[in-house]
């Protein structure tokens, strides 16, 4: 963003928070070249935000994309489609929060597995083996051991339900 008094191409973020409900951002920003400081309102346009890869370059954030990849997760799972839109919002919420609408892959990958750990087991592993393209089948196990925990944990809180 364009500083408006000394049009410096470069401002920073100093302050940021949703505003009417999530559906535009109030940003506080601050000129590094004059050191002035002006109030912006963006609506924050998701094809302006950037996902930055381990190889440092840049891509638009796409929501397409990562649909595509949960639907390939879920695929013969009992996961309704709602469902994997409302992780996509939710990540959307999550960067549209960040100060600089930028995200990095891996901070995007887990929040996608964090999400799908939620959602289905079976998902999170398949989705887990594509992403971090496992070295090893050491690290396979322990992530299926990780799941089979969360199984453990969920059916003891079940039974207590029932108790
Ligand atoms: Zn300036």
């Amino acid at each position: 963003m364009r500083c408006p008094y000394c049009l410096n191409e470069d401002t920073k973020v100093i302050d940021s928070r949703p505003y009417f409900e999530g559906e535009s951002i109030k940003r506080r920003r601050e000129c590094p070249n004059c050191e002035k400081r002006f109030t912006t309102y963006e609506t924050v346009e998701l094809s302006q935000t950037f996902v930055i890869k381990k190889s440092g370059g840049r891509e638009k954030f796409d929501r397409d994309k990562i649909i595509r990849g949960l639907e390939l997760a879920t695929i013969k799972r009992d996961v309704q489609h709602e469902k994997l839109e409302t992780i996509v919002f939710d990540i959307e919420k999550t960067i549209q929060n960040n100060l600089n609408s930028e995200i990095t892959s891996t901070e995007l990958g887990n929040l996608i597995l964090e999400k799908l750990f939620q959602l289905d087991e079976v998902a999170y592993v398949r989705f887990m083996s594509v992403y971090k393209d496992f070295k090893d089948i050491k690290s396979f196990v322990e992530i299926v051991e990780k799941v089979n925990q969360k199984k453990i944990l969920e059916e003891d809180g079940n039974k207590n339900e029932y108790e």
